[in-house]
């Protein structure tokens, strides 16, 4: 525990050590890998999927999945700090701590440390009514507690600015950050029906420092892989599906000893698992695949699923190297990468900033 607080408070004096730096170099973007954990179970060693991008003075925050507030937390960084949050999609390790940002953002808006702007937040039809009925469920208890804390009683008026993506294309275009949002293939099995309000999106960011994609959840194939093209850094999914194979398979066959209709049923849903984690998810082999053909310069690997934590992540680093040629980072809860844009060259470098949680001698495999 004191390890962590350590690093913690190692991160928290980085970040701000670095804002001023960034005064003096504002062609530097760092990215903190917040949460690597994919769900739906939470885990001891990864928080649920969330990352912190900040551009000079602002801070975006990819994912809020379960565990995201408290992540922000150790990384220096409060929800009134926040410029905005995009949301990939409606599954619980991407999305679900939002509520507990919008409760803390509305606490934030009244009181010493107000923040007057409101908070914009940008994702796929379905989060506007999350963050209505968050706002409800904030005020719905005694507001005594509010005006205790801030000597006010909140108005959520002008606190939230929601941004329904239904289209592609550019979603945001502000000082020195363009954010472009592509539906993915995360919901591809889908029946039509239900695609036409499921959506699922990948970001990609173009800042002074180069370009950073966020995968989100995505099968490996559809229109959107045309993002990573040319990206100096692609945070991406990667699963690894030989090991999970294995791990359902065995789950299949002890069952089957005990009670043939029980093997059956575990056999059909490891057909549906493979089927989910391959043309849902990306195989990290296909991932590397894609990276190299896009002429991607960098990926930090995260949203690792609970198969890694039995074997590890070094066979998703090999499945990916299988194709691609280039940077390799596995990034660790509140690692913190610096992108940098060589002023005489304009090449766009990532390497992990001092201090951070994550770097270790695995990184730059
Ligand atoms: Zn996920």
């Amino acid at each position: 525990m004191l390890k962590k607080a350590i690093i913690a408070a190692a991160i928290a004096t980085s970040l701000a050590s670095s804002t001023v730096a960034a005064q003096e170099d504002t062609a530097t973007v760092e990215i903190v890998t917040l949460g690597t954990g994919g769900g739906p179970t939470l885990r001891a060693n990864r928080s649920q999927a969330a990352s912190l991008v900040r551009v000079g003075e602002a801070y975006y925050l990819m994912d809020a999945g379960i565990g995201t507030s408290r992540q922000m937390t150790l990384a220096g960084v409060q929800a009134q700090m926040l410029n905005a949050v995009f949301i990939t999609h409606n599954h619980a390790d991407h999305s679900q701590d939002l509520v507990n940002i919008v409760g803390a953002r509305l606490l934030a808006r009244m009181g010493e440390a107000r923040r007057e702007e409101p908070l914009a937040i940008y994702g796929p039809p379905g989060i506007r009514a999350m963050v209505d009925e968050a706002v409800a469920y904030a005020l719905a208890g005694p507001l005594e507690n509010f005006q205790l804390f801030t000597g006010e009683i909140p108005d959520p008026a002008g606190t939230f600015e929601v941004y329904e993506i239904s289209t592609d294309g550019v979603i945001l275009d502000t000082d020195g950050l363009t954010v472009e949002a592509i539906e993915n293939s995360h919901y591809q099995l889908l029946p039509a029906n239900q695609r036409e309000t499921q959506k699922s999106y990948s970001y990609r960011l173009q800042t002074d420092a180069g370009v950073i994609v966020f995968t989100g959840d995505t099968g490996p194939d559809g229109a959107w892989t045309e993002i990573l093209r040319n990206a100096d850094v692609v945070v991406a999914e990667s699963s690894n599906v030989e090991a999970i194979r294995a791990m359902m398979a065995r789950a299949a066959s002890v069952s089957a000893d005990v009670d043939p209709v029980i093997a059956n049923a575990n056999q059909a849903r490891l057909e549906l698992l493979i089927n989910h984690s391959t043309r849902q998810h990306i195989p990290a082999d296909q991932l590397g695949e894609l990276a190299q053909g896009m002429g991607v310069r960098a990926l930090i690997l995260n949203h690792f699923g609970p198969e890694t934590d039995i074997v590890g992540t070094d066979q998703n680093v090999a499945q990916v190297r299988r194709a691609y040629l280039g940077q390799i980072e596995v990034s660790e809860d509140l690692a913190q990468y610096c992108l940098r844009r060589s002023p005489t060259e304009g090449i766009s470098t990532l390497t992990t900033c001092p201090s951070s949680a994550g770097s270790d001698d695995r990184g730059n495999q």
